[in-house]
């Protein structure tokens, strides 16, 4: 294998610690031992750049699900975790913040390397966003409240005293995707830990490094063995085994809506509590009032940032009919001009796709498009060559019962359609099962705030696309989800509420 692994290795610049960490023999953590799999089974880890194999990692399964869950309830009622102050957590937290920032380039690389998304985006977003979204988390470390409550029991004249207290849920069991693989690590075991809880968690199949760097970096960080536990594995052994786990407390998590049911549908056979963040087909409505130039920059990064894979990706184009065609030739022309190359070239706007399985995909849904009749403007397919990439597409002449408009696509594919009044841009709006997110291309507050409230959408962005911050709730309506991820409510979902009645 060290043929093999090599290759891509060795084309690319990168860190030292990134070479010696891909050469290392993969093993995940469960307790204080980082260990094969139990059926001694690995997966093989790909460069979508070059399709070469980087290296593999252990294909847990059932039994290692088992082991896991055990050391991560032992850390559970273990005094070394459960008593801790809420200070030092909060130290703790902020220390692994450090850690992650110190370790940005070395992260970013091994995300580039795994995912194939552009290092220097990964830099900003994956690890940057990652590391903002921890300090912030971190602060409600010493902000968890109950409350004390007058209440009036049906024996007059007893003395009581009443309060509530949050606590930690338990274990969590943590399923995240591949377009964000450690931010989606972040996004889950961070509000976990604020809250006193400890994890197994489970990153996909395709991009399982980061997540085993991260769990290096946690023990470094001084939080004990078992409170983070990772499994790399499938979904469906691994996968399946945590989200029907009757000792997992709580299950969170980021993925497609039809895998997303399936856990929910897991999950509640054992009453375990569970949040999804699922899929989305989100619109980006331009009113004829908008600032174009500005516009066209933010709806070709609205659509083609992290190369379309992302949950609140602008897939659905609406432009008033005045400008229309002015639009989409704007982003077909920004679709065209993009570079694609390996995340780890510094010139590259757009890396290949994650996996053959996801471009196939997505070229199968453009095809289909044109089948039906749609046209494509730029794109309009996979590029030639090595490497799993697919050209930015965008697609006009479409009709909303086609499949390229109604479902989730999770790559650069991007259709538009004209309306005339503001009702028709709502309807098309919400013409979907999806409710992620939506944005607003428009100068006129009135208009702005007309529409707001008509839309399905868990965000609505006015003027910009894809800004996520740890201080806004996050989630979705409809089939997009259920919970709120941000925020202070990113905490309760890893609580429960104890309520105490005290007669004095
Ligand atoms: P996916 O196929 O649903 O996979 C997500 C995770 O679930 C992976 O770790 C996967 O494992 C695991 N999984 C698959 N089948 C499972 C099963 N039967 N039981 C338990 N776990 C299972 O989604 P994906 O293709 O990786 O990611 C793309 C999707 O995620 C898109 O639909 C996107 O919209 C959504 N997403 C949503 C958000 C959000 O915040 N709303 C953010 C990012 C992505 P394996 O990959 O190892 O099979
Ligand atoms: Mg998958």
């Amino acid at each position: 294998m060290s043929n093999q692994q090599s290759g891509a290795v060795a084309r690319y610049q990168l860190l030292p610690a990134v070479r010696d960490f891909i050469s290392k023999p993969k093993r995940m953590l469960i307790g204080a031992d980082w260990v094969a799999a139990a059926s001694g089974e690995t997966i093989d880890v790909l460069d979508p750049a070059s399709e070469e194999l980087l290296t593999t990692v252990p294909s847990g399964g059932e039994a290692d699900i088992e082991r896991a869950v055990r050391a991560a309830h032992a850390a559970f009622d273990s005094p070394a975790w459960r008593d801790l102050y809420p200070t030092v957590r909060e130290k703790m937290i902020l220390k692994l913040a450090d850690l992650i920032e110190a370790h940005a380039e070395e992260l970013a690389q091994l995300e580039a390397l795994d995912n194939g998304k552009s290092v220097m985006m990964a830099q900003i977003i994956d690890v940057g966003a990652a590391v903002s979204f921890m300090r912030y988390m971190a602060g409600w470390t010493t902000k968890i409240e109950g409350s004390t409550i007058e209440v009036s029991p049906p024996m007059p004249g007893v003395k009581t005293f009443a309060f509530t207290r949050k606590e930690p849920i338990g274990v969590v069991g943590a399923i995240i995707p591949w377009n964000f693989p450690l931010l989606m690590a972040i996004w889950k075991v961070t509000p976990a830990l604020v809250a006193g809880c400890t994890v197994v968690l489970k990153p996909a199949e395709q991009t399982p490094l980061s997540a085993l760097r991260f769990a290096e970096l946690v023990l470094e960080a001084g939080f004990p063995p078992g409170v983070l536990n990772v499994v790399t594995g499938y979904g469906h052994t691994a996968g399946a085994a945590l989200a029907r786990h009757p000792g997992i407390n709580k299950v969170a998590f980021t993925g497609s809506t039809s895998v997303g049911k399936r856990i929910g549908h897991a999950a509640m056979d054992n009453l375990t509590r569970v949040s999804l963040e699922l899929g989305g087909k989100s619109p980006m409505i331009v009113m004829a009032d908008a600032t174009l130039d500005m516009a066209i920059q933010g709806l070709a990064g609205g659509i083609f940032f992290n190369h379309g894979q992302v949950c609140t990706a602008g897939s659905r184009l609406y432009a008033h009919r005045k400008i229309f065609d002015k639009v989409v030739e704007g982003v077909a022309g920004a679709a065209t001009q993009m570079k694609l190359g390996p995340g780890l070239d510094p010139t590259t706007q757009m890396g290949p796709l994650v996996s053959a399985e996801q471009r196939d995909r997505v070229c199968g849904y453009i095809e289909s498009g044109l089948k039906a009749g749609a046209r494509a403007i730029a794109g309009g397919g996979a590029a030639s060559g090595k490497g799993y990439f697919v050209k930015p597409t965008v697609l006009v002449d479409t009709r909303e019962d086609m499949a390229v408009v109604c479902e989730e696509i999770f790559g650069p594919v991007l259709v538009a359609a004209p309306f005339d009044d503001l009702d028709e841009a709502v309807r098309l709006a919400n013409g979907t099962r999806y409710g992620l997110a939506a944005s607003i291309w428009s100068n006129d507050l009135s208009t702005v705030h007309r529409l707001i409230p008509r839309l399905q959408a868990g965000t609505v962005w006015v003027n910009a696309h894809n800004v996520v911050d740890a201080a806004l709730p996050f989630g979705g309506f409809k089939e997009s989800g259920i919970g709120r991820e941000m925020a202070y409510g990113n905490i309760e979902m890893y609580t429960e509420t104890k309520s105490v009645l005290m007669f004095i």
